[in-house]
């Protein structure tokens, strides 16, 4: 039933200013449920994510001058696919109703007889101000605050839809939209009306994404420093005395990692977690997935090591892979955690341990560095493993010191490939044009494979430039890289991902 509510029906949904958290909750479960979605060029291309991966994805995106399809045709699209018994969202920047062309939709669509909902979205002045530091009200500095558009024909004055006389006796915030070009017109304007020349007034640029810039000035001053700045659209323009407060207010800019550009080469599926902190760090991330997790070409080795699994003394579990690979197959086979018996679980790494415990095991030891004469340390500290049986689940490509250094110690070492890694040559399009553009601040590094896939696929001359700079895990990828004939600019203290992240921040000062 409740499917029929929402056919033949166009929901138009403001998409918030560009920060893809910042759309609503219903918003994000329409464009879940949407047949088509028609977006613009404000709308962030990361929310259609959440779009099904068969519905149908309509860019008709307007830049300013650039036309991609006029507003009739957006309209006869919109008619025409709710006509098809389609489920239609029309996605658009900030909110649908604020100079997004939302009310001219919704009366096309009555006019045709379709139904439509409005969802409103966090319009740009409010949220870009927000991102700037800039309250949009306060008790002491403005309690009015205007949405203009910047967007009127310039030399317009007699038959202006603007109240110019009123905008320069105001005394709170003012907000242009679309203002940019038409900025000494703006504030001459205001000026002219009796606005203060020393006004503070401001503008932010792609305010709420990683791309965000704020440009402080006065009335009097801010288009010439606007030139001097090269500030484009779309950008809001904020004019009021509270713009004094982004000194103590801004916090978005402040992040350690702001405007930073970083490359993550982890494979696709375990990036995200990675990706998700360095956004909120303040890091622009372009991922570039160098490796894919496979089942070994052989998966008997590792089922005939679970079926003896009582017989051995030690398992050590080397990566989150290793884990993840482990309990499938332990699973398939019809196993479960009770088929550790009394073997004694090292683990390597705080991610391992983290994964084994989320698969009912608690590992007994984990070493305190994650290189092989740490981990032997660890273990000789705990138990004599001369005769003991030990099994390693790791990947194909996996090093040999620690097992044969386990070995000369007496153990009987079962090493077994749980999984392979295999180079991800998929497209990375935007990663390489902001390498060729030389707009890369860091490629971080998280194991030898990423460094070796990256660099077959990468211009090493490129990563010679001024900017980019190399981070990696811990000391074998740095190895990795020197042999490659690269700087390591930094190297994590501790060799794990939040080590890296710490390390990127400290660099990045
Ligand atoms: N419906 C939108 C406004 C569309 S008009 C809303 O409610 O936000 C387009 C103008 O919005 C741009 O020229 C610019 O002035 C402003 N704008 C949109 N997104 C912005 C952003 N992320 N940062 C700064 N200004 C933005």
């Amino acid at each position: 039933m409740q499917k029929k509510l929402f056919k033949n029906c166009v929901y138009l949904i403001g998409a918030g200013p560009g920060d893809p958290g910042l759309i609503t909750v219903r918003g994000r479960d329409l464009i879940a449920r949407a047949d088509v979605i028609v977006y613009d060029y404000l709308a962030a291309p990361q929310l259609l994510r959440h779009a099904r991966s068969d519905a149908e994805i309509i860019y008709v995106g307007k830049q300013a001058g650039n036309h991609a399809l006029p507003q009739d045709q957006i309209n006869a699209l919109l008619i025409e696919k709710a006509r098809n018994n389609n489920t239609v969202v029309r996605l658009k920047g900030g909110d649908p109703f604020v100079f997004g062309r939302g009310g001219e939709e919704a009366l096309e669509l009555i006019e045709a007889g379709i139904a439509y909902e409005v969802i409103p979205g966090i319009t740009a002045s409010i949220a870009a101000c927000a991102y700037a530091g800039i309250p949009v009200t306060h008790r002491d500095f403005a309690s009015d605050f205007a949405l203009i558009t910047g967007h009127e024909d310039a030399g317009r004055t007699g038959d202006s839809q603007v109240d110019w006389a009123s905008l320069g006796k105001w005394k709170g915030t003012l907000a242009f939209y679309m203002g940019v070009k038409n900025l000494p017109v703006i504030l001459g304007r205001l000026a002219e009306h009796g606005m203060a020349a020393d006004t503070p007034a401001a503008l932010v640029h792609w305010g709420t994404t990683t791309r965000q810039r704020t440009l402080v000035g006065t009335v009097a001053t801010l288009p010439e420093l606007a030139i001097e700045h090269q500030f484009k659209p779309p950008s809001i323009l904020v004019v009021g005395k509270v713009i004094q407060l982004r000194d103590r207010l801004s916090w978005f800019e402040k992040r350690p990692l702001f405007g930073k550009r970083i490359i993550v080469t982890r494979s696709r599926s375990q990036a995200s977690d990675v990706v998700e902190q360095l956004g909120q760090l303040g890091a622009d991330v372009l991922e570039f997935p160098t490796i894919r997790i496979e089942p070994p070409k052989d998966i008997s080795p590792l089922q005939k090591a679970i079926d003896n699994l009582i017989q051995y003394h030690w398992i050590i579990f080397t990566s989150v892979n290793g884990v993840d690979a482990f309990f499938e197959n332990l699973q398939k086979q019809n196993y479960d955690a009770r088929r550790f018996g009394h073997a004694k679980v090292c683990a390597i790494g705080p991610a391992t341990s983290e994964r084994l415990k989320a698969n009912g095991i608690r590992p007994d030891l984990i070493p305190p560095r994650f290189v092989a004469e740490s981990v032997i340390e660890a273990l000789t500290a705990v138990d004599d493993l001369k005769g003991k049986n030990i099994l390693l689940p790791r990947a194909d490509i996996a090093r040999a010191d620690l097992p044969e250094t386990l070995k000369k110690l007496g153990a009987d070492v079962d090493e077994v490939e749980a999984y392979r890694t295999v180079m991800d040559a998929s497209p990375k399009e935007a990663a390489l044009k902001a390498i060729a553009e030389d707009t890369v601040d860091w490629v971080t590094f998280t194991s030898s494979s990423t460094v070796r896939n990256f660099l077959s696929q990468v211009d090493k001359e490129k990563l010679t430039s001024k900017k980019i700079r190399l981070a990696s895990i811990g000391p074998i990828t740095s190895e990795t890289i020197v042999k490659a004939g690269l700087n390591v600019d930094v190297e994590a203290d501790e060799y794990t991902i939040p080590g890296l992240i710490d390390a990127l921040c400290n660099a990045s000062d």
